[in-house]
């Protein structure tokens, strides 16, 4: 296949890294990943924002603009010849001796994007998943899209070594979002949602669900809800990029929801559906 190194197409094999990599060494680094249907990228603006939003945070200087780097991702795209799959991205600090400060003389970041054919619904569980109740352990800057994702990759495989499809994640029984997604829970009619601040990342996929809920007239209430809470909803569902809408039936040994997807579940799963259907065909 073909990658993106910088500012130039290479086979994959040519795609080595410095093993004094800031991102390799520290983490020190953000990220992306989009999804492409019928060769397009979808939410790109939104996705190009939040990467500006994650560099100006970490005071890490992007080596291009975002049109460029949105013209470099479509020749990508188009290279790999891919039309459904996701495209990632990554951008770290640099390579330099190891020093924990930021390099004192400015050096080139480096930045990576490679591609992932999958079927047109891949990834899409709409019949539901199972789910693992875990402590949120990671810091407290979860806003930021950083390749530092070893609190996700712990409760990640916690959950799969529990038999769950993905761990809810709660602080001192706060629930937060998932290791990969982001949660919702729906009570009385209302759709509730962890607000967007430092605890949480503000997925893509978060941003369009509340605009349908919006469009659809559907009640919002952006707050924090205990576990408790969560336990006890009407419906819950996760949403990312990846898994679009995907309803919570299953939380550890306990049915959710009535076990089945819910009402505003499903009526946000189609509207997503819908747009998406337009998205191909525009
Ligand atoms: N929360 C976390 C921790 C994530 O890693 C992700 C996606 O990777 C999300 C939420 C969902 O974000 P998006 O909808 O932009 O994919």
């Amino acid at each position: 296949s073909t990658i993106l190194y910088n500012d130039r197409f290479l086979d994959r094999s040519q795609g080595k890294v410095d093993m004094e990599d800031r991102g390799y060494q520290f983490g020190d680094g953000i990220y992306e990943a989009l999804r492409v249907y019928n060769g397009k990228m979808f939410l790109l603006d939104l996705h190009m924002k939040r990467l500006e939003r994650s560099a100006r945070e970490l005071r890490l200087a992007l080596p291009y603009a975002t049109d460029h780097l949105a013209e470099n991702l479509d020749k990508l795209i188009k290279e790999n010849a891919m039309d459904y799959g996701y495209v990632y991205f990554q951008i770290t600090r640099g390579a330099i001796a190891r020093k924990h400060r930021f390099p004192e003389q400015p050096i080139d970041t480096v930045l990576t994007a490679s591609v992932e054919a999958t079927d047109k619904d891949e990834d899409l569980h709409t019949d539901g998943i199972k789910v693992s109740l875990l402590d949120d352990i990671r810091w407290l800057r979860c806003d930021i899209k950083t390749l530092n994702l070893l609190g996700n990759v712990l409760a990640n495989q916690e959950a799969f070594e529990r038999g769950a499809d993905d761990a809810i994640l709660h602080r001192d029984g706060v629930v937060t979002e998932g290791t990969t997604c982001n949660v919702f829970m729906v009570k009385d009619g209302v759709l509730i949602t962890h607000p967007a601040d430092h605890f949480i990342l503000n997925g893509i996929t978060r941003i369009f669900v509340l605009q349908l809920a919006e469009r659809l007239g559907i009640p919002v209430d952006e707050r924090t809800y205990t576990t408790a809470e969560l336990l006890a909803a009407d419906e819950v569902f996760l949403t990312s990029t990846g898994v679009r809408v995907t309803p919570v039936l299953q939380i550890d040994d306990r049915q959710v929801a009535g076990g089945k997807p819910g009402p505003i579940t499903n009526r946000l799963l189609e509207a997503f559906n819908q747009d998406v259907e337009q998205f191909i065909t525009a």
